[in-house]
C-alpha cells in the first residue's frame, strides 16, 4: 500500500490526549476516540498507542493552562497542576522559568500516524472496502438519484460521498466557500547529547505556551537517538501545489531556539532532519465537519487545523453515521461547517 508522505499524516508521531485545551467540547469524542484505538490495536494485533503523559506548560492564564484546566473540571479527567519546581524535579529535562505552571495529564501519548493509516486501510479492505491508490478525484456531481465522481481514471456513479481530502479539500467543495487556509509546518527531529533525560519513561509528549511567540511541542525520543519537535502554528501560508517542500538548516534551528531554555538539553543538539506538513485552518481552528450544502448525500471532513490526527477513528464513526443516516450520535454542533457560512 502507497501512503501519501506529501499531505498532513506522516512523520514517526502525533501526540494523543484528552485534557483538551482547544474546548471541552472535544472530550467526548477524545474518549471515544482512545476506545477506538484500543480496539484497533486489538483487532490488528499492533501496538499504536503508546501512554507517557503529556505535559502542557504556560502562565496560569494562557490558553494551553487555562483551557486544559476546564476541561479536566468539566470533564472530570486525572490531572495535576505542577508548580515550575515540581516539574524540574519531576521532569529534570525540562528547566521552565519561575512563572510558568504545568497540567500534567495521565493518559496523554503517542500515535505513529503511518502505522495507524496502514492498519485502518487493512482492516476496512478486510471487511469489503475496495481501496484505490493513484488516483485523483477531479469533480463530483449530483446526477438524479446518484452522485457521479469524476476521476482521472475514469467515472463513478455512487450513493454517497464523502469527502476528506485535507489541504486540498478547497478543490473538491464544487463552489461551497468554505474559509479554509493551508499552513506550512516543518518538524524538526534533534539529537541531544544524552537521550537519557527524554526517555519516554521521564519525558511526556508536551507543548509549551509561551507569552510570547509561537506555541512550540515535542515528544519523548522514540528512535534512542533523536528528539521530535516543532512550532503549532505560524507558519507561512500556502497551497497544496505551491507548498515550498525544501527546508534549510537556518528554518530548524529555529525550533531548537524555541527550547533552548525550556530543554537545556536540546541547546546544542544537532539537527538530524526535517520533514515539511501541512495544517488547513479553519478561521476559529476548530473542525469542520457535516453535509454540503448543494447535496446532503455529500458529507465534508476538514479544517482539522493541526489537531485531527487523534481522533482519526471517531471522525471515521462520524462520518459514516453521517453518510448513512444523515446524523451521528456524537456531539459536534460545535464542529458544524454549517457555522463557517
Ligand atoms: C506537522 C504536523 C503535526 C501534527 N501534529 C498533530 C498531533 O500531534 N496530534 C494530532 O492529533 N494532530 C496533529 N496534526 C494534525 C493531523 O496530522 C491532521 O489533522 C490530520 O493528519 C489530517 O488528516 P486528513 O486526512 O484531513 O489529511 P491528509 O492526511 O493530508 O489526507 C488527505 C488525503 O486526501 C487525498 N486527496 C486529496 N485530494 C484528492 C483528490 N482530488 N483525489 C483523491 N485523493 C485526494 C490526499 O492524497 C491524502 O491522502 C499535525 C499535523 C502536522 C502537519
Amino acid at each position: 500500500m502507497a501512503l501519501s508522505r506529501n499531505g498532513s499524516s506522516h512523520g514517526e508521531s502525533r501526540i494523543i490526549r484528552q485534557a483538551y485545551f482547544e474546548d471541552p467540547c472535544y472530550v467526548p469524542l477524545l474518549l471515544r476516540a482512545y476506545e477506538l484505538w484500543r480496539d484497533l490495536e486489538r483487532k490488528s494485533g499492533s501496538r499504536l498507542l503508546r501512554v507517557t503523559r503529556g505535559m502542557m506548560l504556560g502562565r496560569e492564564a494562557s490558553p494551553a493552562i487555562a483551557g486544559s484546566v476546564a476541561s479536566c473540571r468539566q470533564w472530570n479527567l486525572p490531572h495535576r497542576v505542577l508548580t515550575a519546581s515540581e516539574v524540574r524535579r519531576e521532569f529534570p529535562a525540562f528547566s521552565p522559568g519561575p512563572d510558568v505552571v504545568a497540567v500534567l495529564e495521565p493518559m496523554a501519548g503517542v500515535l505513529p500516524p503511518e502505522e495507524a493509516i496502514l492498519n485502518h486501510l487493512r482492516l476496512a479492505a478486510a471487511i469489503g472496502a475496495e481501496l484505490r491508490f493513484g488516483s485523483r478525484v477531479i469533480a463530483w456531481e449530483a446526477r438524479g438519484a446518484s452522485i457521479e465522481v469524476v476521476t482521472d481514471s475514469g467515472r463513478q456513479r455512487l450513493d454517497r460521498l464523502v469527502i476528506t481530502a485535507g489541504a486540498w479539500t478547497s478543490e473538491l467543495l464544487a463552489g461551497w466557500p468554505l474559509p479554509l487556509e493551508v499552513e506550512r509546518q516543518l518538524m524538526v527531529w534533534l539529537a541531544p547529547r544524552s537521550t537519557a533525560e527524554f526517555d519516554p519513561r521521564r519525558f511526556p509528549v508536551f507543548l509549551y505556551d509561551p507569552p510570547e511567540g509561537q506555541a512550540v511541542y515535542g515528544f519523548p525520543t522514540l528512535d534512542g537517538r533523536s528528539v521530535k519537535a516543532a512550532r503549532h502554528h505560524g507558519g507561512e501560508l500556502t497551497t497544496p501545489a505551491s507548498l515550498r517542500r525544501q527546508w534549510d538548516a537556518a528554518e530548524a534551528q529555529v525550533v531548537r531556539q524555541d527550547l533552548a531554555e525550556l530543554l537545556p538539553g536540546l541547546r546544542d543538539a544537532e539537527v538530524v532532519t526535517a520533514k515539511v506538513c501541512m495544517y488547513t485552518d479553519t478561521p476559529d481552528l476548530h473542525f469542520a465537519i457535516g453535509a454540503h450544502p448543494a447535496d446532503e448525500r455529500v458529507q465534508v471532513a476538514c479544517g482539522f487545523s493541526g489537531h485531527g490526527f487523534k481522533f482519526s477513528p471517531v471522525i471515521g464513526e462520524i462520518m459514516a453515521e453521517l453518510a448513512l443516516d444523515g446524523r451521528t450520535r456524537h456531539p459536534i454542533a460545535p464542529l458544524r461547517a454549517s457555522r463557517l457560512g
